[in-house]
Formats: C-alpha cells, sequence, structure tokens
C-alpha cells in the first residue's frame, strides 16, 4: 500500500513539472505582452544567474557580484584582499 503512494506521488509530481514546462514553452506574442512582463522575465532569469562560492568564507554569491584576484573568486573586496 506504500509503494502505491510513493507511485501516486511520482505521478503528481511528473504532471506538475509537465505543466510547468507546458507553461514555459507556449509562444508568447510580444505585442499582446503587459508592459511589466518583460520586467517579470528579467526577473526570473536573474533568479537563476550562476552562483559562486567565495574562496575565502565559503558563501555562495550571484556570479554579477564577483570579485576576482587571478583564477579566484570572493564575493566582496574585502575577502579578495584578505585573501
Ligand atoms: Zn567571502
Amino acid at each position: 500500500m506504500r509503494a502505491l503512494m510513493w507511485l501516486l506521488l511520482a505521478v503528481l509530481v511528473i504532471f506538475a513539472l509537465r505543466k510547468k514546462n507546458q507553461s514555459r514553452s507556449t509562444p508568447v506574442n510580444p505585442a499582446q505582452m503587459r508592459p511589466d512582463a518583460a520586467d517579470d522575465m528579467a526577473n526570473s532569469t536573474a533568479d537563476i544567474e550562476t552562483m559562486l562560492c567565495c574562496e575565502r568564507c565559503q558563501v555562495y554569491f550571484p556570479a554579477s557580484e564577483a570579485v576576482m584576484r587571478g583564477e579566484k573568486v570572493y564575493c566582496c573586496t574585502a575577502h579578495a584582499d584578505q585573501a
């Protein structure tokens, strides 16, 4: 009975994921887009920005905020200078 419950859960998850993918892949006519829809898109791409790990404090931060020192990356100039 427990196995059946897990199977049902797995099917639900697959359905949920498919629904999500479908809504993303639907073609959007730019003329029909709301003026703020572009902002929504910009925000969603920011959410999936590459995360980097600071060489000093091991904290993950967006790649756009990275401070480079040679081959190494740091979360801030303070940590880059301390290393
Ligand atoms: Zn750091």
